[in-house]
């Protein structure tokens, strides 16, 4: 194929509204080197036009590293009995978010895994405190929890959730998440964005058996569903898992989905994922910034724990010290022409429907 066919289907995935899945798998599928450099640009030129020139901020506490789901790739999962489980109390939360904010950061996001054992009473009094104490945003990243519930802690002062579907594909979200339905993750993420949360959803890059339609079939999901944020990972393989042996993720590949990612959905808030940062010999985040992605997550669990918190393994690549890094951040975003944000960064989606 010539570039000058590359153009037309940049062009035609950027304005159609329904981008064809064909077109999706051609860019999803470039392998030369100058062609994905055009797809990069090209990702970079809209999120710019869209979200502008900033690199928003969050401050993420995992507080619970309890969970009773089963997903494969995932050191977490319930299987892993090895793993030494921690729970931080109240003290240890405040302290961390204190921390965020004493940095400047104006969201904190609360993850954990599926915790069965969850207080339920006193992380609401949490959200309530926190709101209470600071002027900032606060994202819940729990798993799947009944709409009563997520009212609660809206209600609390929740203003955001993160909930992954990792595929649209059922078939293959089912074989990687045994006991686990997809019918149900999706009906709690609509009922997430029936309560009016901002809402995130990703994937992970790189599972087995996915394929490059499959891939091409969650770009459009995440433009259906019209998810305030978009998170692209890419498959580590972790130790502990079933999928020990399986092949590390493709980094290109995966910096081409969130390039694809930004031109289908425009302003969805990306993040430059950690696992990006967590390969090779050093931190690649900013490819993802250089390819669509404006978010950057930046780690206050506190130390003692940030090790047993093993999604994946990390490498030594991250700079856990969010002071350092933060330094380190302000010298890569002069570098490619960006800036640090440090403003609650709320959805522009939901901005641009409130002004309509
Ligand atoms: S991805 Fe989340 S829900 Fe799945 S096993 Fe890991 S922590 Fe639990």
């Amino acid at each position: 194929m010539t570039r000058k066919y590359l153009y037309t289907v940049l062009e035609r995935v950027y304005r159609d509204v329904k981008p064809d899945l064909s077109d999706i798998e051609y860019l999803l599928g470039l392998e030369n080197e100058e062609d994905m450099r055009i797809l990069f640009k090209y990702a970079e030129y809209v999120t710019r036009e869209y979200c502008g020139d900033a690199i928003l901020l969050r401050g993420i506490i995992e507080f619970s590293s309890y969970c009773n789901n089963t997903c494969l790739y995932c050191g977490l999962n319930k299987y892993n009995k090895n793993l030494k489980r921690y729970r931080l109390n109240k003290k240890e939360i405040m302290d961390s978010v204190e921390q965020i904010v004493s940095v400047g950061i104006k969201t904190v996001v609360l993850q954990s895994g599926q915790d069965d054992e969850l207080n339920i009473d006193e992380f609401t009094d949490l959200i309530t405190e926190i709101k209470q104490t600071y002027d900032i945003a606060i994202t819940l990243s729990l798993g799947e929890y009944e709409y009563e519930l997520c009212r609660e802690w809206q209600k609390a002062g929740a203003d955001r959730y993160l909930l992954k579907i990792e595929t649209s594909n059922k078939s293959l979200y089912e074989s990687l998440h045994p006991e686990m339905s997809y019918e149900k993750r999706l009906h709690c993420s609509r009922n997430l964005k029936l309560l009016g949360y901002q809402l995130g959803s990703g994937c992970i890059v790189g599972l087995k058996n996915q394929t490059i339609s499959s891939l091409a079939k969650d770009v459009l999901f995440f433009k259906k569903e019209d998810f305030d944020m978009v998170s692209v990972g890419l498959f580590i393989p972790h130790g502990k898992t079933a999928l020990k042996n399986e092949p590390l993720g493709n980094l290109n590949l995966t910096l081409k989905m969130i390039a694809v990612t930004r031109i289908v959905t425009k302003n969805a808030l990306m993040p430059a994922t950690t696992s990006i940062g967590n390969i090779g010999n050093s931190d690649q985040r900013v490819l993802a910034l250089n390819a669509g992605a404006n978010v950057v997550m930046l780690n206050f669990t506190p130390k003692q724990y940030k090790e047993l918190y093993s999604i994946y393994p990390p490498n030594g690549n991250i700079n856990n010290n969010a002071r350092e890094y933060l330094n380190i951040l302000e010298k890569t975003a002069k570098k490619i022409n960006r800036e640090l944000d440090y403003s609650r960064g709320d959805s522009i989606k939901q901005k641009q429907k409130s002004h309509v």
